[in-house]
């Protein structure tokens, strides 16, 4: 194994959850125990426990012992919790950090609890990696969603995070209160502008226990569907996509406790994989249109097909519907770049 194919793989995280801990108010659409399956009062870990847990996770056999280890604090704000208790929490790992057995500290947190203070502290106790819990740079959006910040403070904690050394992650929510196609457009290229290192990108559901089920109950809230969410959050990507900057996540991940919680709205297990099927598509759609009817092969990787057929082979119907798979002998070639789309066409 290279160091560089050492350092291309995903990182082995230890992760620990401080569930709604450092949160200043609960945001409309949360609910950490749907997500985590955490009860509330169990977020609270010790020091002790922290190092117990990531010693245990040492100890068992991984699949990639070659992967960077990183231990991440996430499910609350944590640079929202005291100062006493962030430096405890994270002592906790600087063992780990001094032996080498852990390469980094990443965590979550809200862009109204970072200041150029709190950047150095983070950045001085090895914390590398921030995630910013972004979900809209639409002042409107962002208070029917009750964060309780406006877009400015996210640029402020961008950068001071940036200045102090750190990489910095942006989340962004599709579906939130108050937000329609335009401003979930005008917000990504807002954050795309501010640079973020990485972006994940969430559709709003609606969790049992989050004010957001009132609303839904009461008739004033009404999630996206899966369609509309999955094409949004793909405009989405192609904004980040554009400025070269990862989305290294789209939907939440698949759980019990998120299942069991789960109202209503547009989650689906591979919502990921489904938005970049839609993307590719309307790619592969848009090079057929060129020569419609005229015939030819059309050759992409074959890492490619399962996005290329789309959800139980649907954007393969749809191309075929729409005659543009008429005389088009369709290749899956090994060995190719994903996303590649070639044509030749006949005569
Ligand atoms: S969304 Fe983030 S800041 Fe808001 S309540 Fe949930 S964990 Fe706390």
């Amino acid at each position: 194994m290279t160091p560089e194919s050492a350092a291309s793989r995903p990182p082995f995280i230890i992760p620990f959850f401080i569930v709604h801990q450092g949160c200043p108010h609960r945001c409309v659409f949360c609910n950490q125990t749907s997500i985590t399956g955490q009860a509330e009062g169990a977020g609270q870990i010790t020091p002790r426990q922290v190092a117990a847990g990531i010693a245990a996770r040492l100890d068992r056999p991984r699949r990639y012992p070659e992967a960077e280890v990183q231990v991440a604090f996430y499910g609350g704000s944590f640079t929202g919790l005291p100062p006493g208790r962030q430096a405890e929490l994270l002592a906790a790992v600087a063992p780990f950090l001094e032996q080498g057995l852990v390469r980094a500290v990443r965590l979550s947190t809200r862009p109204d609890c970072v200041d150029h203070g709190t950047a150095v502290f983070l950045a001085d106790r090895g914390v590398r990696i921030v995630e910013l819990g972004v979900q809209s740079m639409d002042a409107a959006v962002l208070a029917a969603s009750g964060r309780g910040y406006g877009p400015g403070e996210v640029g402020r904690a961008l950068r001071n995070l940036r200045g102090a050394g750190l990489q910095v992650g942006g989340q962004l929510m599709v579906g939130l209160p108050g937000e329609n196609s335009r401003r979930a457009m005008d917000s990504a290229r807002q954050l795309a502008a501010l640079a973020p290192d990485f972006v994940r990108i969430y559709p709003t559901l609606v969790v049992a226990g989050s004010a957001l089920a009132l609303d839904y109950a009461a008739g004033s809230y009404r999630p996206l569907s899966l369609h509309q969410a999955v094409a949004r959050t793909a405009r989405i990507k192609a904004i980040f996509d554009a400025c070269t900057i990862p989305v290294v996540r789209m939907g939440l991940q698949d759980g019990t406790a998120l299942t069991q919680h789960l109202i209503a709205g547009p989650h689906h297990p591979a919502f990921g994989e489904m938005v970049l099927a839609w993307l590719f598509f309307k790619k592969v759609r848009h090079v057929l249109r060129q020569r419609a009817g005229k015939g030819g092969c059309l050759t992409m990787a074959a890492a490619d097909e399962s996005i290329f057929r789309g959800p139980g082979n649907l954007y393969r119907q749809r191309l075929m519907a729409l005659g543009l798979l008429t005389g088009v002998e369709v290749v899956f070639e090994y060995g190719l770049p994903r996303h590649t789309v070639r044509v030749h066409w006949a005569g």
